[in-house]
């Protein structure tokens, strides 16, 4: 190690990261050394991904800062409303001072937990938890991610049903990447190279109760009972796929037949994004255990929780140190989250989305007018929203345009045959204006099967 080098180089960046602004020179450096970083140290796949989606240079995919509540600036200025929202974390918008002054003043305080005393925020959390969750939801366990929730919501399930080996999820469905969640998660890409995944797990096509109810009859004839249903309430990686309002109802009624216990995976639709504190009270439903994270943290610290009822959750009891993580429930995320929760709350952000989420679909299905070449559907619930294009290739080449008008969106984890519009929940209606008229514009440029 040539350790001047690092510490010329550690120092160099902690002075850059101290800066509120940078100038042009700092910015030009910055984007070098992080086109060069990309390349040589992280993974040069994703430079070849940017290249793809940016019709300028690179300069233009190096970000910066953000530009209010819901908008980012790239490392020459450039601002984007932000139509990602980093997949749904940004419910309660960029930086929301009420979350960062949380955060900061438990950091001023302390930052991570002794590990071995009891720390406050999270008894505070997991109460505050139990009461803006539906039904009887009640003991929570933290994490610091969507897959480490949706591992422990598996392991919990297993743990309490331990003669119910099968755990069912849906075609189309993300719950992550870990070994758990993957073995959850549907898309053959993601698995097919590291197999064999966890056993005991099926998949059955998502919204159709039928096949659900044939495949338990199956598993209980065979004597893999089913243990567990996980599903998330809306697909979101899926391709923003919203089940017919009696499919939830029906599950939970199997799982009862069952004796299978419903997971719902709330990891992206929670925290007011689809116009309800939580997605499944759209569907009068309530699960054995929920996942929470992405915007459980308020876009501030990584932050996930599993909440179960008393009767599953008890299984724990005996043992707490079962299933552990050192950083899960850690004061800085408790903190995030107790914030966040309350900035939901007082800001009625979850009415907000449904109010937004209505106006926001009329505006893009306007936009889209005209182009039935080109987009088939448009669709949403709250505020979270996809175009579904006749192709990958086409919905690739809007999402580049409305990229270079200033719009960040994304495809989903199908490909950009649909593309998410996820934006906060606060996002204003002049913004929201912008993103219709970027999309007019787009759409009118981007021409049906050109060439890739
Ligand atoms: C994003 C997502 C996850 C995984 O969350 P990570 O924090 O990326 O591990 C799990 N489930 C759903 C529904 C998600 O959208």
């Amino acid at each position: 190690m040539d350790e001047k080098k690092v510490l010329d180089f550690t120092g160099q960046v902690l002075e850059l990261i101290a800066k509120d602004q940078i100038s042009p020179a700092e910015a030009q450096w910055v984007t070098r050394e992080t086109i060069e970083g990309f390349q040589e140290y992280v993974n040069p796949g994703f430079l070849e991904y940017r290249k793809s989606v940016t019709s300028g240079s690179l300069d233009a995919a190096v970000e910066w800062a953000d530009a209010g509540p819901n908008s980012f600036r790239d490392v020459n200025g450039k601002e984007y409303i932000d139509c990602l929202g980093g997949f749904g974390i940004y419910n309660v918008g960029h930086r929301h001072p009420k979350v960062m002054k949380a955060v900061l003043d438990q950091l001023n305080r302390q930052a991570l937990h002794s590990q071995d005393l009891l720390d406050p925020l999270r008894a505070f959390l997991a109460k505050i938890l139990a009461d803006i969750t539906p039904g009887d939801l009640k003991y929570s366990f933290f994490t610091n991610s969507g897959t480490e929730s949706v591992e422990a919501a598996i392991k919990l399930a297993r743990a309490y049903n331990p003669s119910k080996p099968t755990v069912i999820a849906a075609t189309r469905a993300f719950h992550g990447k870990s070994y758990g969640s993957l073995s959850g998660t549907a898309k053959g890409v993601f698995r097919r190279p590291f197999g064999p995944l966890v056993p005991g797990f099926r998949h059955v096509v998502f919204n159709d109760l039928d096949m659900l109810e044939k495949t338990m009859e199956a598993c209980r004839l065979t004597g893999d009972d089913v243990g567990a249903v996980l599903l998330e309430p809306i697909q979101g990686e899926g391709g923003v796929n919203i089940p017919d309002d009696d499919y939830l109802p029906g599950v939970q009624k199997l799982c009862r037949e069952y004796g299978a216990l419903l997971i719902l995976d709330e990891v992206q639709t929670g925290m007011g994004r689809t116009g309800k504190m939580f997605a499944c009270e759209h569907y009068g439903v309530t699960p054995d255990i929920l996942c929470l994270a992405k915007a459980f943290g308020g876009g501030i610290m990584p932050a996930g929780a599993v909440i179960a009822t008393e009767e599953v959750f008890s299984t724990l009891f005996d043992n707490p140190f079962l299933h552990t993580t050192t950083f899960g429930g850690n004061p800085l995320a408790c903190a995030a989250a107790i914030a966040t929760i309350h900035v939901l709350l007082e800001e009625n952000l979850p009415a907000r989305a449904a109010e937004m989420g209505e106006y926001m679909l009329e505006g893009l299905k306007r936009a889209v007018k005209g182009h039935e070449d080109k987009v088939v559907d448009v669709r949403g619930k709250g505020l979270l929203m996809a175009l579904e294009f006749v192709d990958d290739h086409v919905g690739f080449e809007v999402a580049k345009a409305l990229f270079d008008r200033g719009v960040l969106v994304t495809g989903t984890l199908i490909n950009a045959q649909v593309i998410r519009v996820e934006p906060p929940l606060t996002i204003k209606k002049e913004q929201a204006d912008r993103v219709f008229e970027a999309l007019a514009d787009a759409l009118a440029q981007v021409r049906v099967g050109a060439a890739q």
